[in-house]
């Protein structure tokens, strides 16, 4: 569904990500672990066509996205949960998710995607019309991911989702993740937060500075003594 081939990103120094190559399947949920600055922020960023001068090949669906305007990009199925959610704080919960479905305006079917949304984060049904600004961050996190689903994307990029949040919050991400993989959305998640990645994800991609070190299911990469060492604080 996503390859990404041999991709190189500069920001005009040294390669922030170097020769980079991973895949995403239809069905699966992929993570890449990372610490800081292991270039996981920039890998998404370049699939949603953020960063226009990166090197190699990134194809969805048959459909190459290098050179691409951001703008097309949701329009060909991808959703994009930014690193620090940039909700828009002085509008609703509803209003923020209708601008999810903003490409989609006359869709028949917006209710129905409403629906989706407040059934997977019964949170956000409670304050529909609570400004995002005031909400708690995980809240604020579920009005990220509910108005990228509103976009209807066949595959979802969640950068950091459970940053800053208190473990009984990521518990609800992490369940909601699952269920959105369940429904048939692919998810590529981006996590320093290795275990929840890697309880929730099939596969998934280790990055340092800016390369793949190592790759596997999430079963082999919980075993590997470096992930243990390096990401689980074993
Ligand atoms: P974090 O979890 O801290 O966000 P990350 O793995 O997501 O880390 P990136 O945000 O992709 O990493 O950053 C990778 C490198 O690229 C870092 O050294 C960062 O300083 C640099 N970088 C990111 N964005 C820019 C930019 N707009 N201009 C210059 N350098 C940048």
């Amino acid at each position: 569904m996503l390859e990404v081939s041999n991709l190189s990103v500069s920001y005009g120094g040294p390669d922030v990500l170097s020769g980079v190559s991973l895949e995403v399947k239809a069905g699966e949920t992929v993570a890449v672990l990372g610490a800081n600055t292991a270039g996981k922020t920039t890998l998404l960023r370049t699939v949603s066509g953020l960063i226009p001068k990166a090197r190699g090949n990134v194809v969805f669906e048959n459909s190459p996205l290098l050179g691409r305007p951001a703008h097309s990009i949701p329009k060909l199925g991808i959703g994009h949960v930014p690193e620090g959610r940039h909700v828009f704080p002085r509008m609703s919960t509803m209003d923020n998710l209708m601008m999810g479905a903003y490409g989609d305006r006359r869709a028949t079917d917006l209710g129905a995607r409403v629906d989706r949304v407040l059934t997977l984060f019964p949170r956000l049904a409670e304050r529909r019309t609570q400004m995002a600004g005031s909400m708690s961050g995980g809240e604020q996190q579920m009005v990220a991911i509910g108005r990228a689903l509103m976009g209807n994307p066949k595959l979802l990029l969640l950068d950091e989702p459970s940053h800053g949040l208190a473990p009984i919050v990521v518990e609800e991400l992490h369940r909601a993740i699952g269920e959105i993989n369940r429904q048939g959305v692919s998810v590529l998640l981006v996590e320093q937060n290795a275990i929840l990645a890697l309880s929730v994800a099939h596969r998934g991609y280790v990055l340092e500075a800016g390369h793949v070190v190592l790759s596997g299911t999430s079963q082999s990469l919980k075993a590997d003594p470096g992930v243990r060492r390096a990401y689980l604080g074993v």
